[in-house]
């Protein structure tokens, strides 16, 4: 042991010596976790993005179902007024065929009640194509406002693509990068790290800092600590598994 080269080498002959390589593939594995988040970042405006169209979809959807319901309506009233104004007009034809005083005000009572009809018939149409011009107009402008973020998606969708393609690439670097270290290291132990960071995200590695975990943030024993400060052996946390290391600067 070179324990009279002073600190630092001390510290670095400690460390062992697949742990420090590992170090430096959990760098890149922090780099590709960030760019999986920026990934899943974009889908996500993206996913906004389409949701918002969907919406809006439907919206245009159901004026236009409720235009057709209306126009239905509308016709519908439409057949009835024509039949009240044929009912008029042979109501008053009969009049000129009375004979009696009592046949002449039945028929009156007749004529009356159908131009009721009529007058709320007439009434209720005017509201009708009143309400048809107003969903009109808000059918439209939903319409624009749906046309301008399809095209809005459209883009973002494309550019998103393109992004997400070129951080992919960025990641299968890192990747090319990360198995060039893993020359130097123990398979079995690219294996258990490997396993870690499916969880870790990236820190599977950790300090030991102020007697604990600095992954979990438990306590370990004494004994534990002593094995990570002064031996090189790999350790892991009891708590949580990461593997342990002993900082050159505990205030680090
Ligand atoms: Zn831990």
């Amino acid at each position: 042991m070179i324990v009279c080269l002073g600190n630092t080498l001390l510290k670095e002959a400690m460390l062992n010596k697949d742990v420090q390589e590992l170090l430096k593939v959990q760098k890149l594995d922090k780099e590709i976790v960030k760019l999986n988040g920026e990934i899943e970042k974009s889908q996500k405006k993206a996913e906004e993005k389409e949701t918002k169209v969907k919406v809006q979809t439907n919206n245009v959807e159901t004026l236009r179902k409720e235009i057709e319901e209306l126009l239905e309506d509308k016709k519908f009233k439409d057949e009835l007024l024509n039949e009240s104004v044929e009912n008029l007009k042979k109501l008053e034809e009969k009049t000129k065929s009375v004979t009696t005083e009592k046949q002449f005000s039945a028929i009156n009572t007749e004529i009356e009640i159908s131009k009721t009809n009529e007058d709320m018939l007439e009434e209720k149409l005017l509201s009708i194509i009143g309400s048809i011009e107003e969903k009109k107009k808000s059918v439209q402008e939903a319409e624009a406002s749906l046309n301008s973020a399809q095209k809005e998606m459209d883009t973002l969708k494309q550019t998103t693509g393109g992004n997400i393609n070129q951080i992919k690439k960025n990641i299968n670097e890192i990747e090319k990068r990360k198995k060039i270290l893993y020359k130097d290291i123990d398979v079995k132990i690219i294996k258990g790290y490997e396993e870690l960071n499916r969880w870790t995200k990236g820190t599977s590695i950790v300090p030991v800092k102020q007697g604990a975990c600095y992954g979990c943030f438990m306590k370990i024993t004494p004994q534990t600590f002593t094995t990570v400060k002064e031996t090189n052996e790999i350790v892991f946390c009891p708590n949580c598994g990461r593997i342990l290391y002993y900082p050159e600067n505990e205030e680090e």
